[in-house]
C-alpha cells in the first residue's frame, strides 16, 4: 500500500469506494440547459479533488506518466470521434482538426512524457556565502484540485493542453469545456471519465451558471482561455479566495507587411494564420498595417492565396469552417456596415458562413478597429511610414500576438525592441505554437501567465524553495547583542 493509500483511507472516514461512487455521479454531467446542474454538490465535487490530492496519490512520476499515458490513448482510439465533433461545431475539416487539435495535443503529450522526469527533479542553486555552509534547491510541488476553463474555438485543444500540463504537475482538476462547442464538449465529457483516473479529475459541462458555481470554489488554481471581460470576473473570483489565475486572453493581433519582401509567400502564410478555423484564432491577425508602395502588390497576391487555399467558392470548400454560431455571425456582418469592402462579403446567418473578406482603410474609431474581430474578416490600413505602424500598434492594447512580414533587419529590430505582444512571429503566422521550448501567453489585456512545455508544468507547480543548513559552523554574527565587530563582519557578508 502506497504512502497515498494509507493516507486516503484515513482521511476522515472518506473510502476509496466512497469517492469513486461519488466522483462518477458528478462527471455523468448535466446539459447546459439542464437548471438541475445547479443543484450539484459544486463544493463537495472540489473538495472530494482535495481530499484526493492530499493523498498525495497524485505526486508521483508513475501516477504522472499514467495519466498521460491514457490521455494520448483516449486521443488515438477515439481520433475519429473527436474530428466529428469538432465538425459539429465549427465545420472544421478533418486535416485542420487533426493537425490543430489531436496531433497538437498529442505532440504535447509525447514532448511531456519525455521531459516530465527532468522537471519534476529539484533544481539546485549556489547558497550565499552568509548562509555557508549550505545547500539550496527548489522543488517543484503540484498546487492542488485546479480549475480548467476552456474556449470554444479550438475547444479540445484549449481544454486539453492545460490539462496535460496540471497533469505534468501533479494536480487533480475540475475541467469546464465551453458551452459554445457542445458536441466537443459532449464527448469530452464522456471519453476523459473513461480513460483518467476518476478519483483526480472530473468534467462538468455547462455554461456561464455553472462556471460561476465552480469560481466560488477555493480551488487551488484558476486557468481560464477565452475572452477580457469573463477573463475579469474570473480574476475577481479568484481574489475572493486569493487563488492564484492564469488568463489566456486574446486582443487584436497586428500584422505589419513591409515593401521589400515575397508578397506570395507572404501572402500564404497570411492567409493561413487567418483563415484557419474561419479567422476565429486567437493568434489569427486580427488586421494589417502597410505602407502605400506596397498596398497594390499585397492585396493582389493575396486574393491570389485565398482562392489557392479555398478556391473562388470558399462556401463549398470543405476546407473552409464555419462561424461557431449565429450570435457570432451577426456579430461579424455588423462589422462591415458602412466599410470598403475590396474582397469576399459574401454572409449566410443561416449557414453561419462569411467568406474570406478583406476591408481596405477602415476608421480607427469603427467597430471592426475597436473590437477584437475573432472572425474572416481583415481590415488593411495604410500607414505613412515605419514609425507611424509602431506608434499605432503602441497606442493600444498589448496584443496577444504580432507579427512583422520584412527582410529589412533594421525593421525587424525596431519592431522586436519597441512593439510589446504576448508572442511575436517575423514573417510568418502562428508557427511559435509549435515550438515547445516557447512559452504561450499573453500580456496586459492580453492575458496573463503562460503554457506550453515545461512552462506549462511551472505554472501548474509552485516553486518550493529549500535551504539546508549544516550544524558543522557556526556564525554568530547575526544574533545580538550587535557589538561594532559584529555588524561590521555582517555588513561585510551581506551588504
Ligand atoms: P467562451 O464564450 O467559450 O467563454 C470561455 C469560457 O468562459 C467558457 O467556458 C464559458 O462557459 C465561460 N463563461 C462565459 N461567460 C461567463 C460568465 N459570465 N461567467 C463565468 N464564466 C463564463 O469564449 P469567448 O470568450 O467567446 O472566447 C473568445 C475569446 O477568447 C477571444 O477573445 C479569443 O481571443 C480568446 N481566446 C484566447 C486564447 C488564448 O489561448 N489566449 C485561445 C482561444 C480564445
Amino acid at each position: 500500500m502506497s504512502l497515498g493509500d494509507g493516507l486516503l483511507n484515513e482521511d476522515e472516514g472518506v473510502s476509496e469506494k466512497d469517492l469513486i461512487h461519488r466522483n462518477t455521479a458528478w462527471s455523468a454531467q448535466a446539459s447546459a440547459d439542464d437548471a438541475a446542474s445547479l443543484d450539484y454538490d459544486y463544493s463537495g465535487l472540489r473538495e472530494t479533488l482535495q481530499r484526493y490530492f492530499a493523498s498525495r496519490a497524485t505526486k508521483p512520476l508513475q501516477w504522472r506518466q499514467s495519466q498521460l499515458q491514457a490521455l494520448l490513448r483516449m486521443l488515438t482510439d477515439n481520433k475519429d470521434a473527436l474530428s466529428d465533433a469538432l465538425y459539429k461545431d465549427l465545420g472544421k475539416c478533418k486535416q485542420e482538426a487533426y493537425v490543430t487539435e489531436i496531433a497538437f495535443l498529442q505532440a504535447d503529450i509525447k514532448h511531456a512524457l519525455k521531459h516530465i522526469k527532468s522537471w519534476m527533479k529539484p533544481v539546485r542553486k549556489s547558497s550565499p556565502l552568509v548562509a555557508m555552509p549550505a545547500k539550496s534547491y527548489i522543488v517543484p510541488e503540484p498546487l492542488g484540485a485546479v480549475l480548467i476553463i476552456g474556449a470554444w474555438n479550438y475547444p479540445i485543444q484549449l481544454t486539453l493542453s492545460p490539462l496535460i500540463a496540471a497533469i505534468c504537475a501533479g494536480n487533480c482538476a475540475v475541467i469546464k469545456p465551453s458551452e459554445l462547442a457542445e458536441h466537443s464538449s459532449a464527448i469530452m465529457a464522456k471519453l476523459l471519465p473513461e480513460y483518467l483516473d476518476k478519483k483526480a479529475f472530473a468534467v462538468v459541462e455547462g455554461g456561464k451558471d455553472q462556471t460561476s458555481a465552480l469560481l466560488a470554489e477555493p480551488f487551488d488554481k484558476f486557468f481560464y482561455t477565452g475572452g477580457e471581460q469573463v477573463g475579469k470576473i474570473v480574476m475577481r473570483a479568484a481574489s475572493e479566495h486569493l487563488t492564484p489565475v492564469t488568463l489566456e486572453l486574446g486582443g487584436k493581433s497586428p500584422c505589419v507587411v513591409d515593401s521589400n519582401i515575397d508578397f506570395k509567400i507572404a501572402a500564404n502564410r497570411i492567409v493561413w494564420g487567418k483563415w484557419m478555423n474561419v479567422g476565429q484564432t486567437c493568434i489569427a491577425p486580427d488586421y494589417v498595417l502597410i505602407e502605400q508602395d506596397a498596398v497594390d502588390d499585397f492585396i493582389a497576391a493575396m486574393k491570389q492565396a485565398i482562392e489557392s487555399q479555398y478556391s473562388t467558392e470558399p462556401k463549398s470548400s470543405k476546407e473552409y469552417g464555419r462561424i461557431v454560431n449565429q450570435r457570432h455571425c451577426q456579430r461579424l456582418a455588423s462589422y462591415l456596415e458602412g466599410q470598403d469592402v475590396i474582397y469576399g462579403g459574401q454572409i449566410d446567418v443561416q449557414e453561419r458562413y462569411i467568406s474570406p473578406t478583406m476591408v481596405l482603410n477602415p476608421e480607427a474609431s469603427s467597430k471592426i478597429m475597436q473590437e477584437e474581430i475573432f472572425g474572416p474578416l481583415l481590415p488593411i490600413i495604410v500607414m505613412p511610414t515605419k514609425q507611424a505602424i509602431v506608434e499605432f500598434i503602441n497606442k493600444r492594447p498589448h496584443p496577444l500576438a504580432a507579427y512583422l512580414f520584412t527582410q529589412d533587419k533594421d525593421f525587424e529590430q525596431v519592431f522586436v525592441n519597441n512593439v510589446t505582444a504576448g508572442n511575436m512571429c517575423i514573417n510568418d503566422c502562428s508557427m511559435f505554437m509549435l515550438n515547445h521550448n516557447l512559452p504561450f501567453g499573453g500580456v496586459g489585456t492580453s492575458g496573463m501567465g503562460r503554457y506550453h512545455g515545461k512552462f506549462g508544468f511551472d505554472t501548474f507547480s509552485h516553486e518550493k524553495t529549500v535551504m539546508r543548513r549544516s550544524f558543522k559552523l557556526e556564525n554568530a554574527f547575526r544574533y545580538a547583542p550587535f557589538t561594532k565587530f559584529k555588524s561590521f563582519m555582517l555588513n561585510r557578508f551581506i551588504g
